[in-house]
């Protein structure tokens, strides 16, 4: 049996960390096992859809790492990947059922529900539906409908006995029918619902296991009782645990970034973010934190995803980042930086690329993403403004400060050869020559060329700024100084 997987979004908002790590999982999943990873998109929540983050979708599980072999955009065989384009199929299966009498027409009003639901409330009983339209007469459904009265299809489900769903990952979990009720499966505009079309939609196109969220957990039964009804075989079924805050909350905005979008504006990796999130939950493999999706390929397999839910953690994953910026080759650290810088506002079209890739290399020591990078490359770009005041109070306040800058830009200013080695020689050499200690000079100086206590080493830093630029910056602090004291 070819394993077929899919993962099949609503396109309702951005992408979100939990979502994208299903979707990680159902791909490796697929290549693991030789299948097929199939995308589709779940478009029938007509007041919600929003179509135009299908693309956000495609654009951010492209951007961790992964690609699928049917889909809205690549096509297939099984197509189409659209649910909305599937609606023939909902609806002759939806007619089976009701020719059968294995599903009924529903005229019950929002309000007559609404009423159900309050009493349910009220008896303490779980709200489902009373079964009002399950046995009318032929006439009383007639008379209703002549009314005028909207209806939904609803399933028969079994008054008694259970539905157990034998989940990969957690085992047997039992639903009582008695709780289920009979549900809709075809609303009153006509559109399937989620369960009917999902279970529809995921026979139709093949699909041999289910893995989704554990939010879905309780529709399994439904969609179960579905494929019964219609007589299909049931796929196997996986539900993933959910990701929970630090507090064990479910995670939301409230915790900082949870779109795909976020993290990339705020200068993540999307192999870093894949990392991580493959990370999150998965029995470890060794010792190793760090690993590609194709090395993750190799050692997943559902027996592996943790039972309990998985804590996010961003101190982990910015940690993760900083390990990845930091082995990325450079030039595509170069162009992934360069839409920072324009954002940042530092214009990068007069700026020599290779000198752009010196610089970067030099930052990327100290930071964790593509923004604080730039952040931290700013003064190679424009003028330092202020100079950091723990550093002012530590190293501008010796009396002789601003002399020492001042003879430090001359010694630069006539330097044969300006690089770093040419730099360290003649700092060391000044230091000799005024019989101070060399840090006397280099914490000055990095702070006067940086506006920063700390940074890339000082002599690479300052061959980096250049000779014209770090001379005229120890002018100007040894002025600043002098007209502060
Ligand atoms: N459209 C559903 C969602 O985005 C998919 C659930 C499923 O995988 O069946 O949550």
């Amino acid at each position: 049996m070819q394993v077929r997987v899919r993962y099949a979004p609503s396109p309702t908002g951005s992408p979100h960390v939990g979502g994208v790590r299903t979707a990680l999982f159902n791909y490796l999943f697929a290549r693991r096992h030789g299948g097929a990873f199939v995308l589709r998109i779940e478009d029938t929540d007509t007041g919600r859809n929003r179509p135009e983050t299908v693309a956000e979708f495609l654009d951010a599980f492209r951007w961790v790492g992964m690609d699928w072999d049917e889909g809205p955009d690549v096509g297939g065989p099984w197509g189409p990947y659209v649910q909305s384009e599937r609606t023939a199929f909902h609806r002759e299966a939806a007619e089976r059922l009701e020719r059968s009498g294995q599903a009924y027409r529903c005229y019950c009003t929002v309000e007559e529900l609404e009423a159900d639901r309050e009493r349910a409330r009220h008896e303490h009983r779980p709200p489902r539906y009373s079964g009002r339209c399950r046995n009318l007469s032929q006439r009383e459904r007639e008379r209703l409908r002549q009314e005028g009265r909207a209806s939904t299809l609803r399933l028969k489900v079994p008054e008694d006995g259970v539905t157990v769903v034998h989940d990969l990952i957690r085992g047997d979990v039992t639903f009582e029918h008695q709780t289920l009720g009979d549900f809709v499966i075809v609303k009153s505009d006509a559109m399937a619902t989620y369960n009917f079309a999902a279970a529809v939609d995921d026979n139709g196109m093949g699909i041999t296991h289910v893995i989704r969220g554990e939010e879905h957990l309780s529709n399994t039964p439904r969609q179960i009782l579905v494929y019964q009804a219609l007589g299909l075989p049931l796929p196997l079924f996986a539900h993933v645990p959910m990701i929970l805050a630090p507090d064990r909350a479910k995670l939301s905005k409230r915790h900082g970034a949870t779109s795909v979008a976020e993290f990339r504006e705020q200068g993540y990796l999307g192999e870093a973010l894949c990392n991580y999130l493959l990370l999150l939950g998965l029995s470890p493999q060794g010792d190793e934190e760090l690993f590609s999706l194709a090395q993750a390929v190799e050692h997943f397999d559902l027996d592996r995803i943790q039972k309990n839910a998985a804590v996010y953690d961003v101190k982990k994953l910015t940690w993760l980042n900083g390990i990845y910026l930091r082995r990325m080759d450079v030039d595509q650290l170069e162009a992934a930086a360069r839409p920072f810088f324009e954002r940042a506002g530092i214009p990068l079209e007069a700026v020599d690329p290779a000198w752009l890739r010196q610089v970067l290399v030099a930052v990327r020591e100290r930071v964790s993403t593509l923004a604080e990078m730039v952040e931290a490359a700013r003064y190679f770009f424009e003028e330092p403004t202020a100079y950091d005041p723990a550093g002012v109070d530590k190293h501008f306040s010796a009396p002789q400060t601003p002399q020492l800058l001042r003879e430090v830009a001359e010694a630069l200013a006539s330097l044969e050869t300006f690089d770093a080695a040419g730099v360290d020689a003649a700092l060391t050499r000044l230091a000799q020559e005024r019989d101070v200690p060399r840090a006397r000079l280099i914490h000055p100086v990095r702070l006067a060329v940086s506006g920063r206590t700390m940074g890339p080493g000082l002599f690479d830093l300052v061959a980096l700024v250049g000779r014209e630029r770090s001379v005229r910056r120890l002018r100007a602090a040894a002025d600043r100084i002098e007209a502060a004291s």
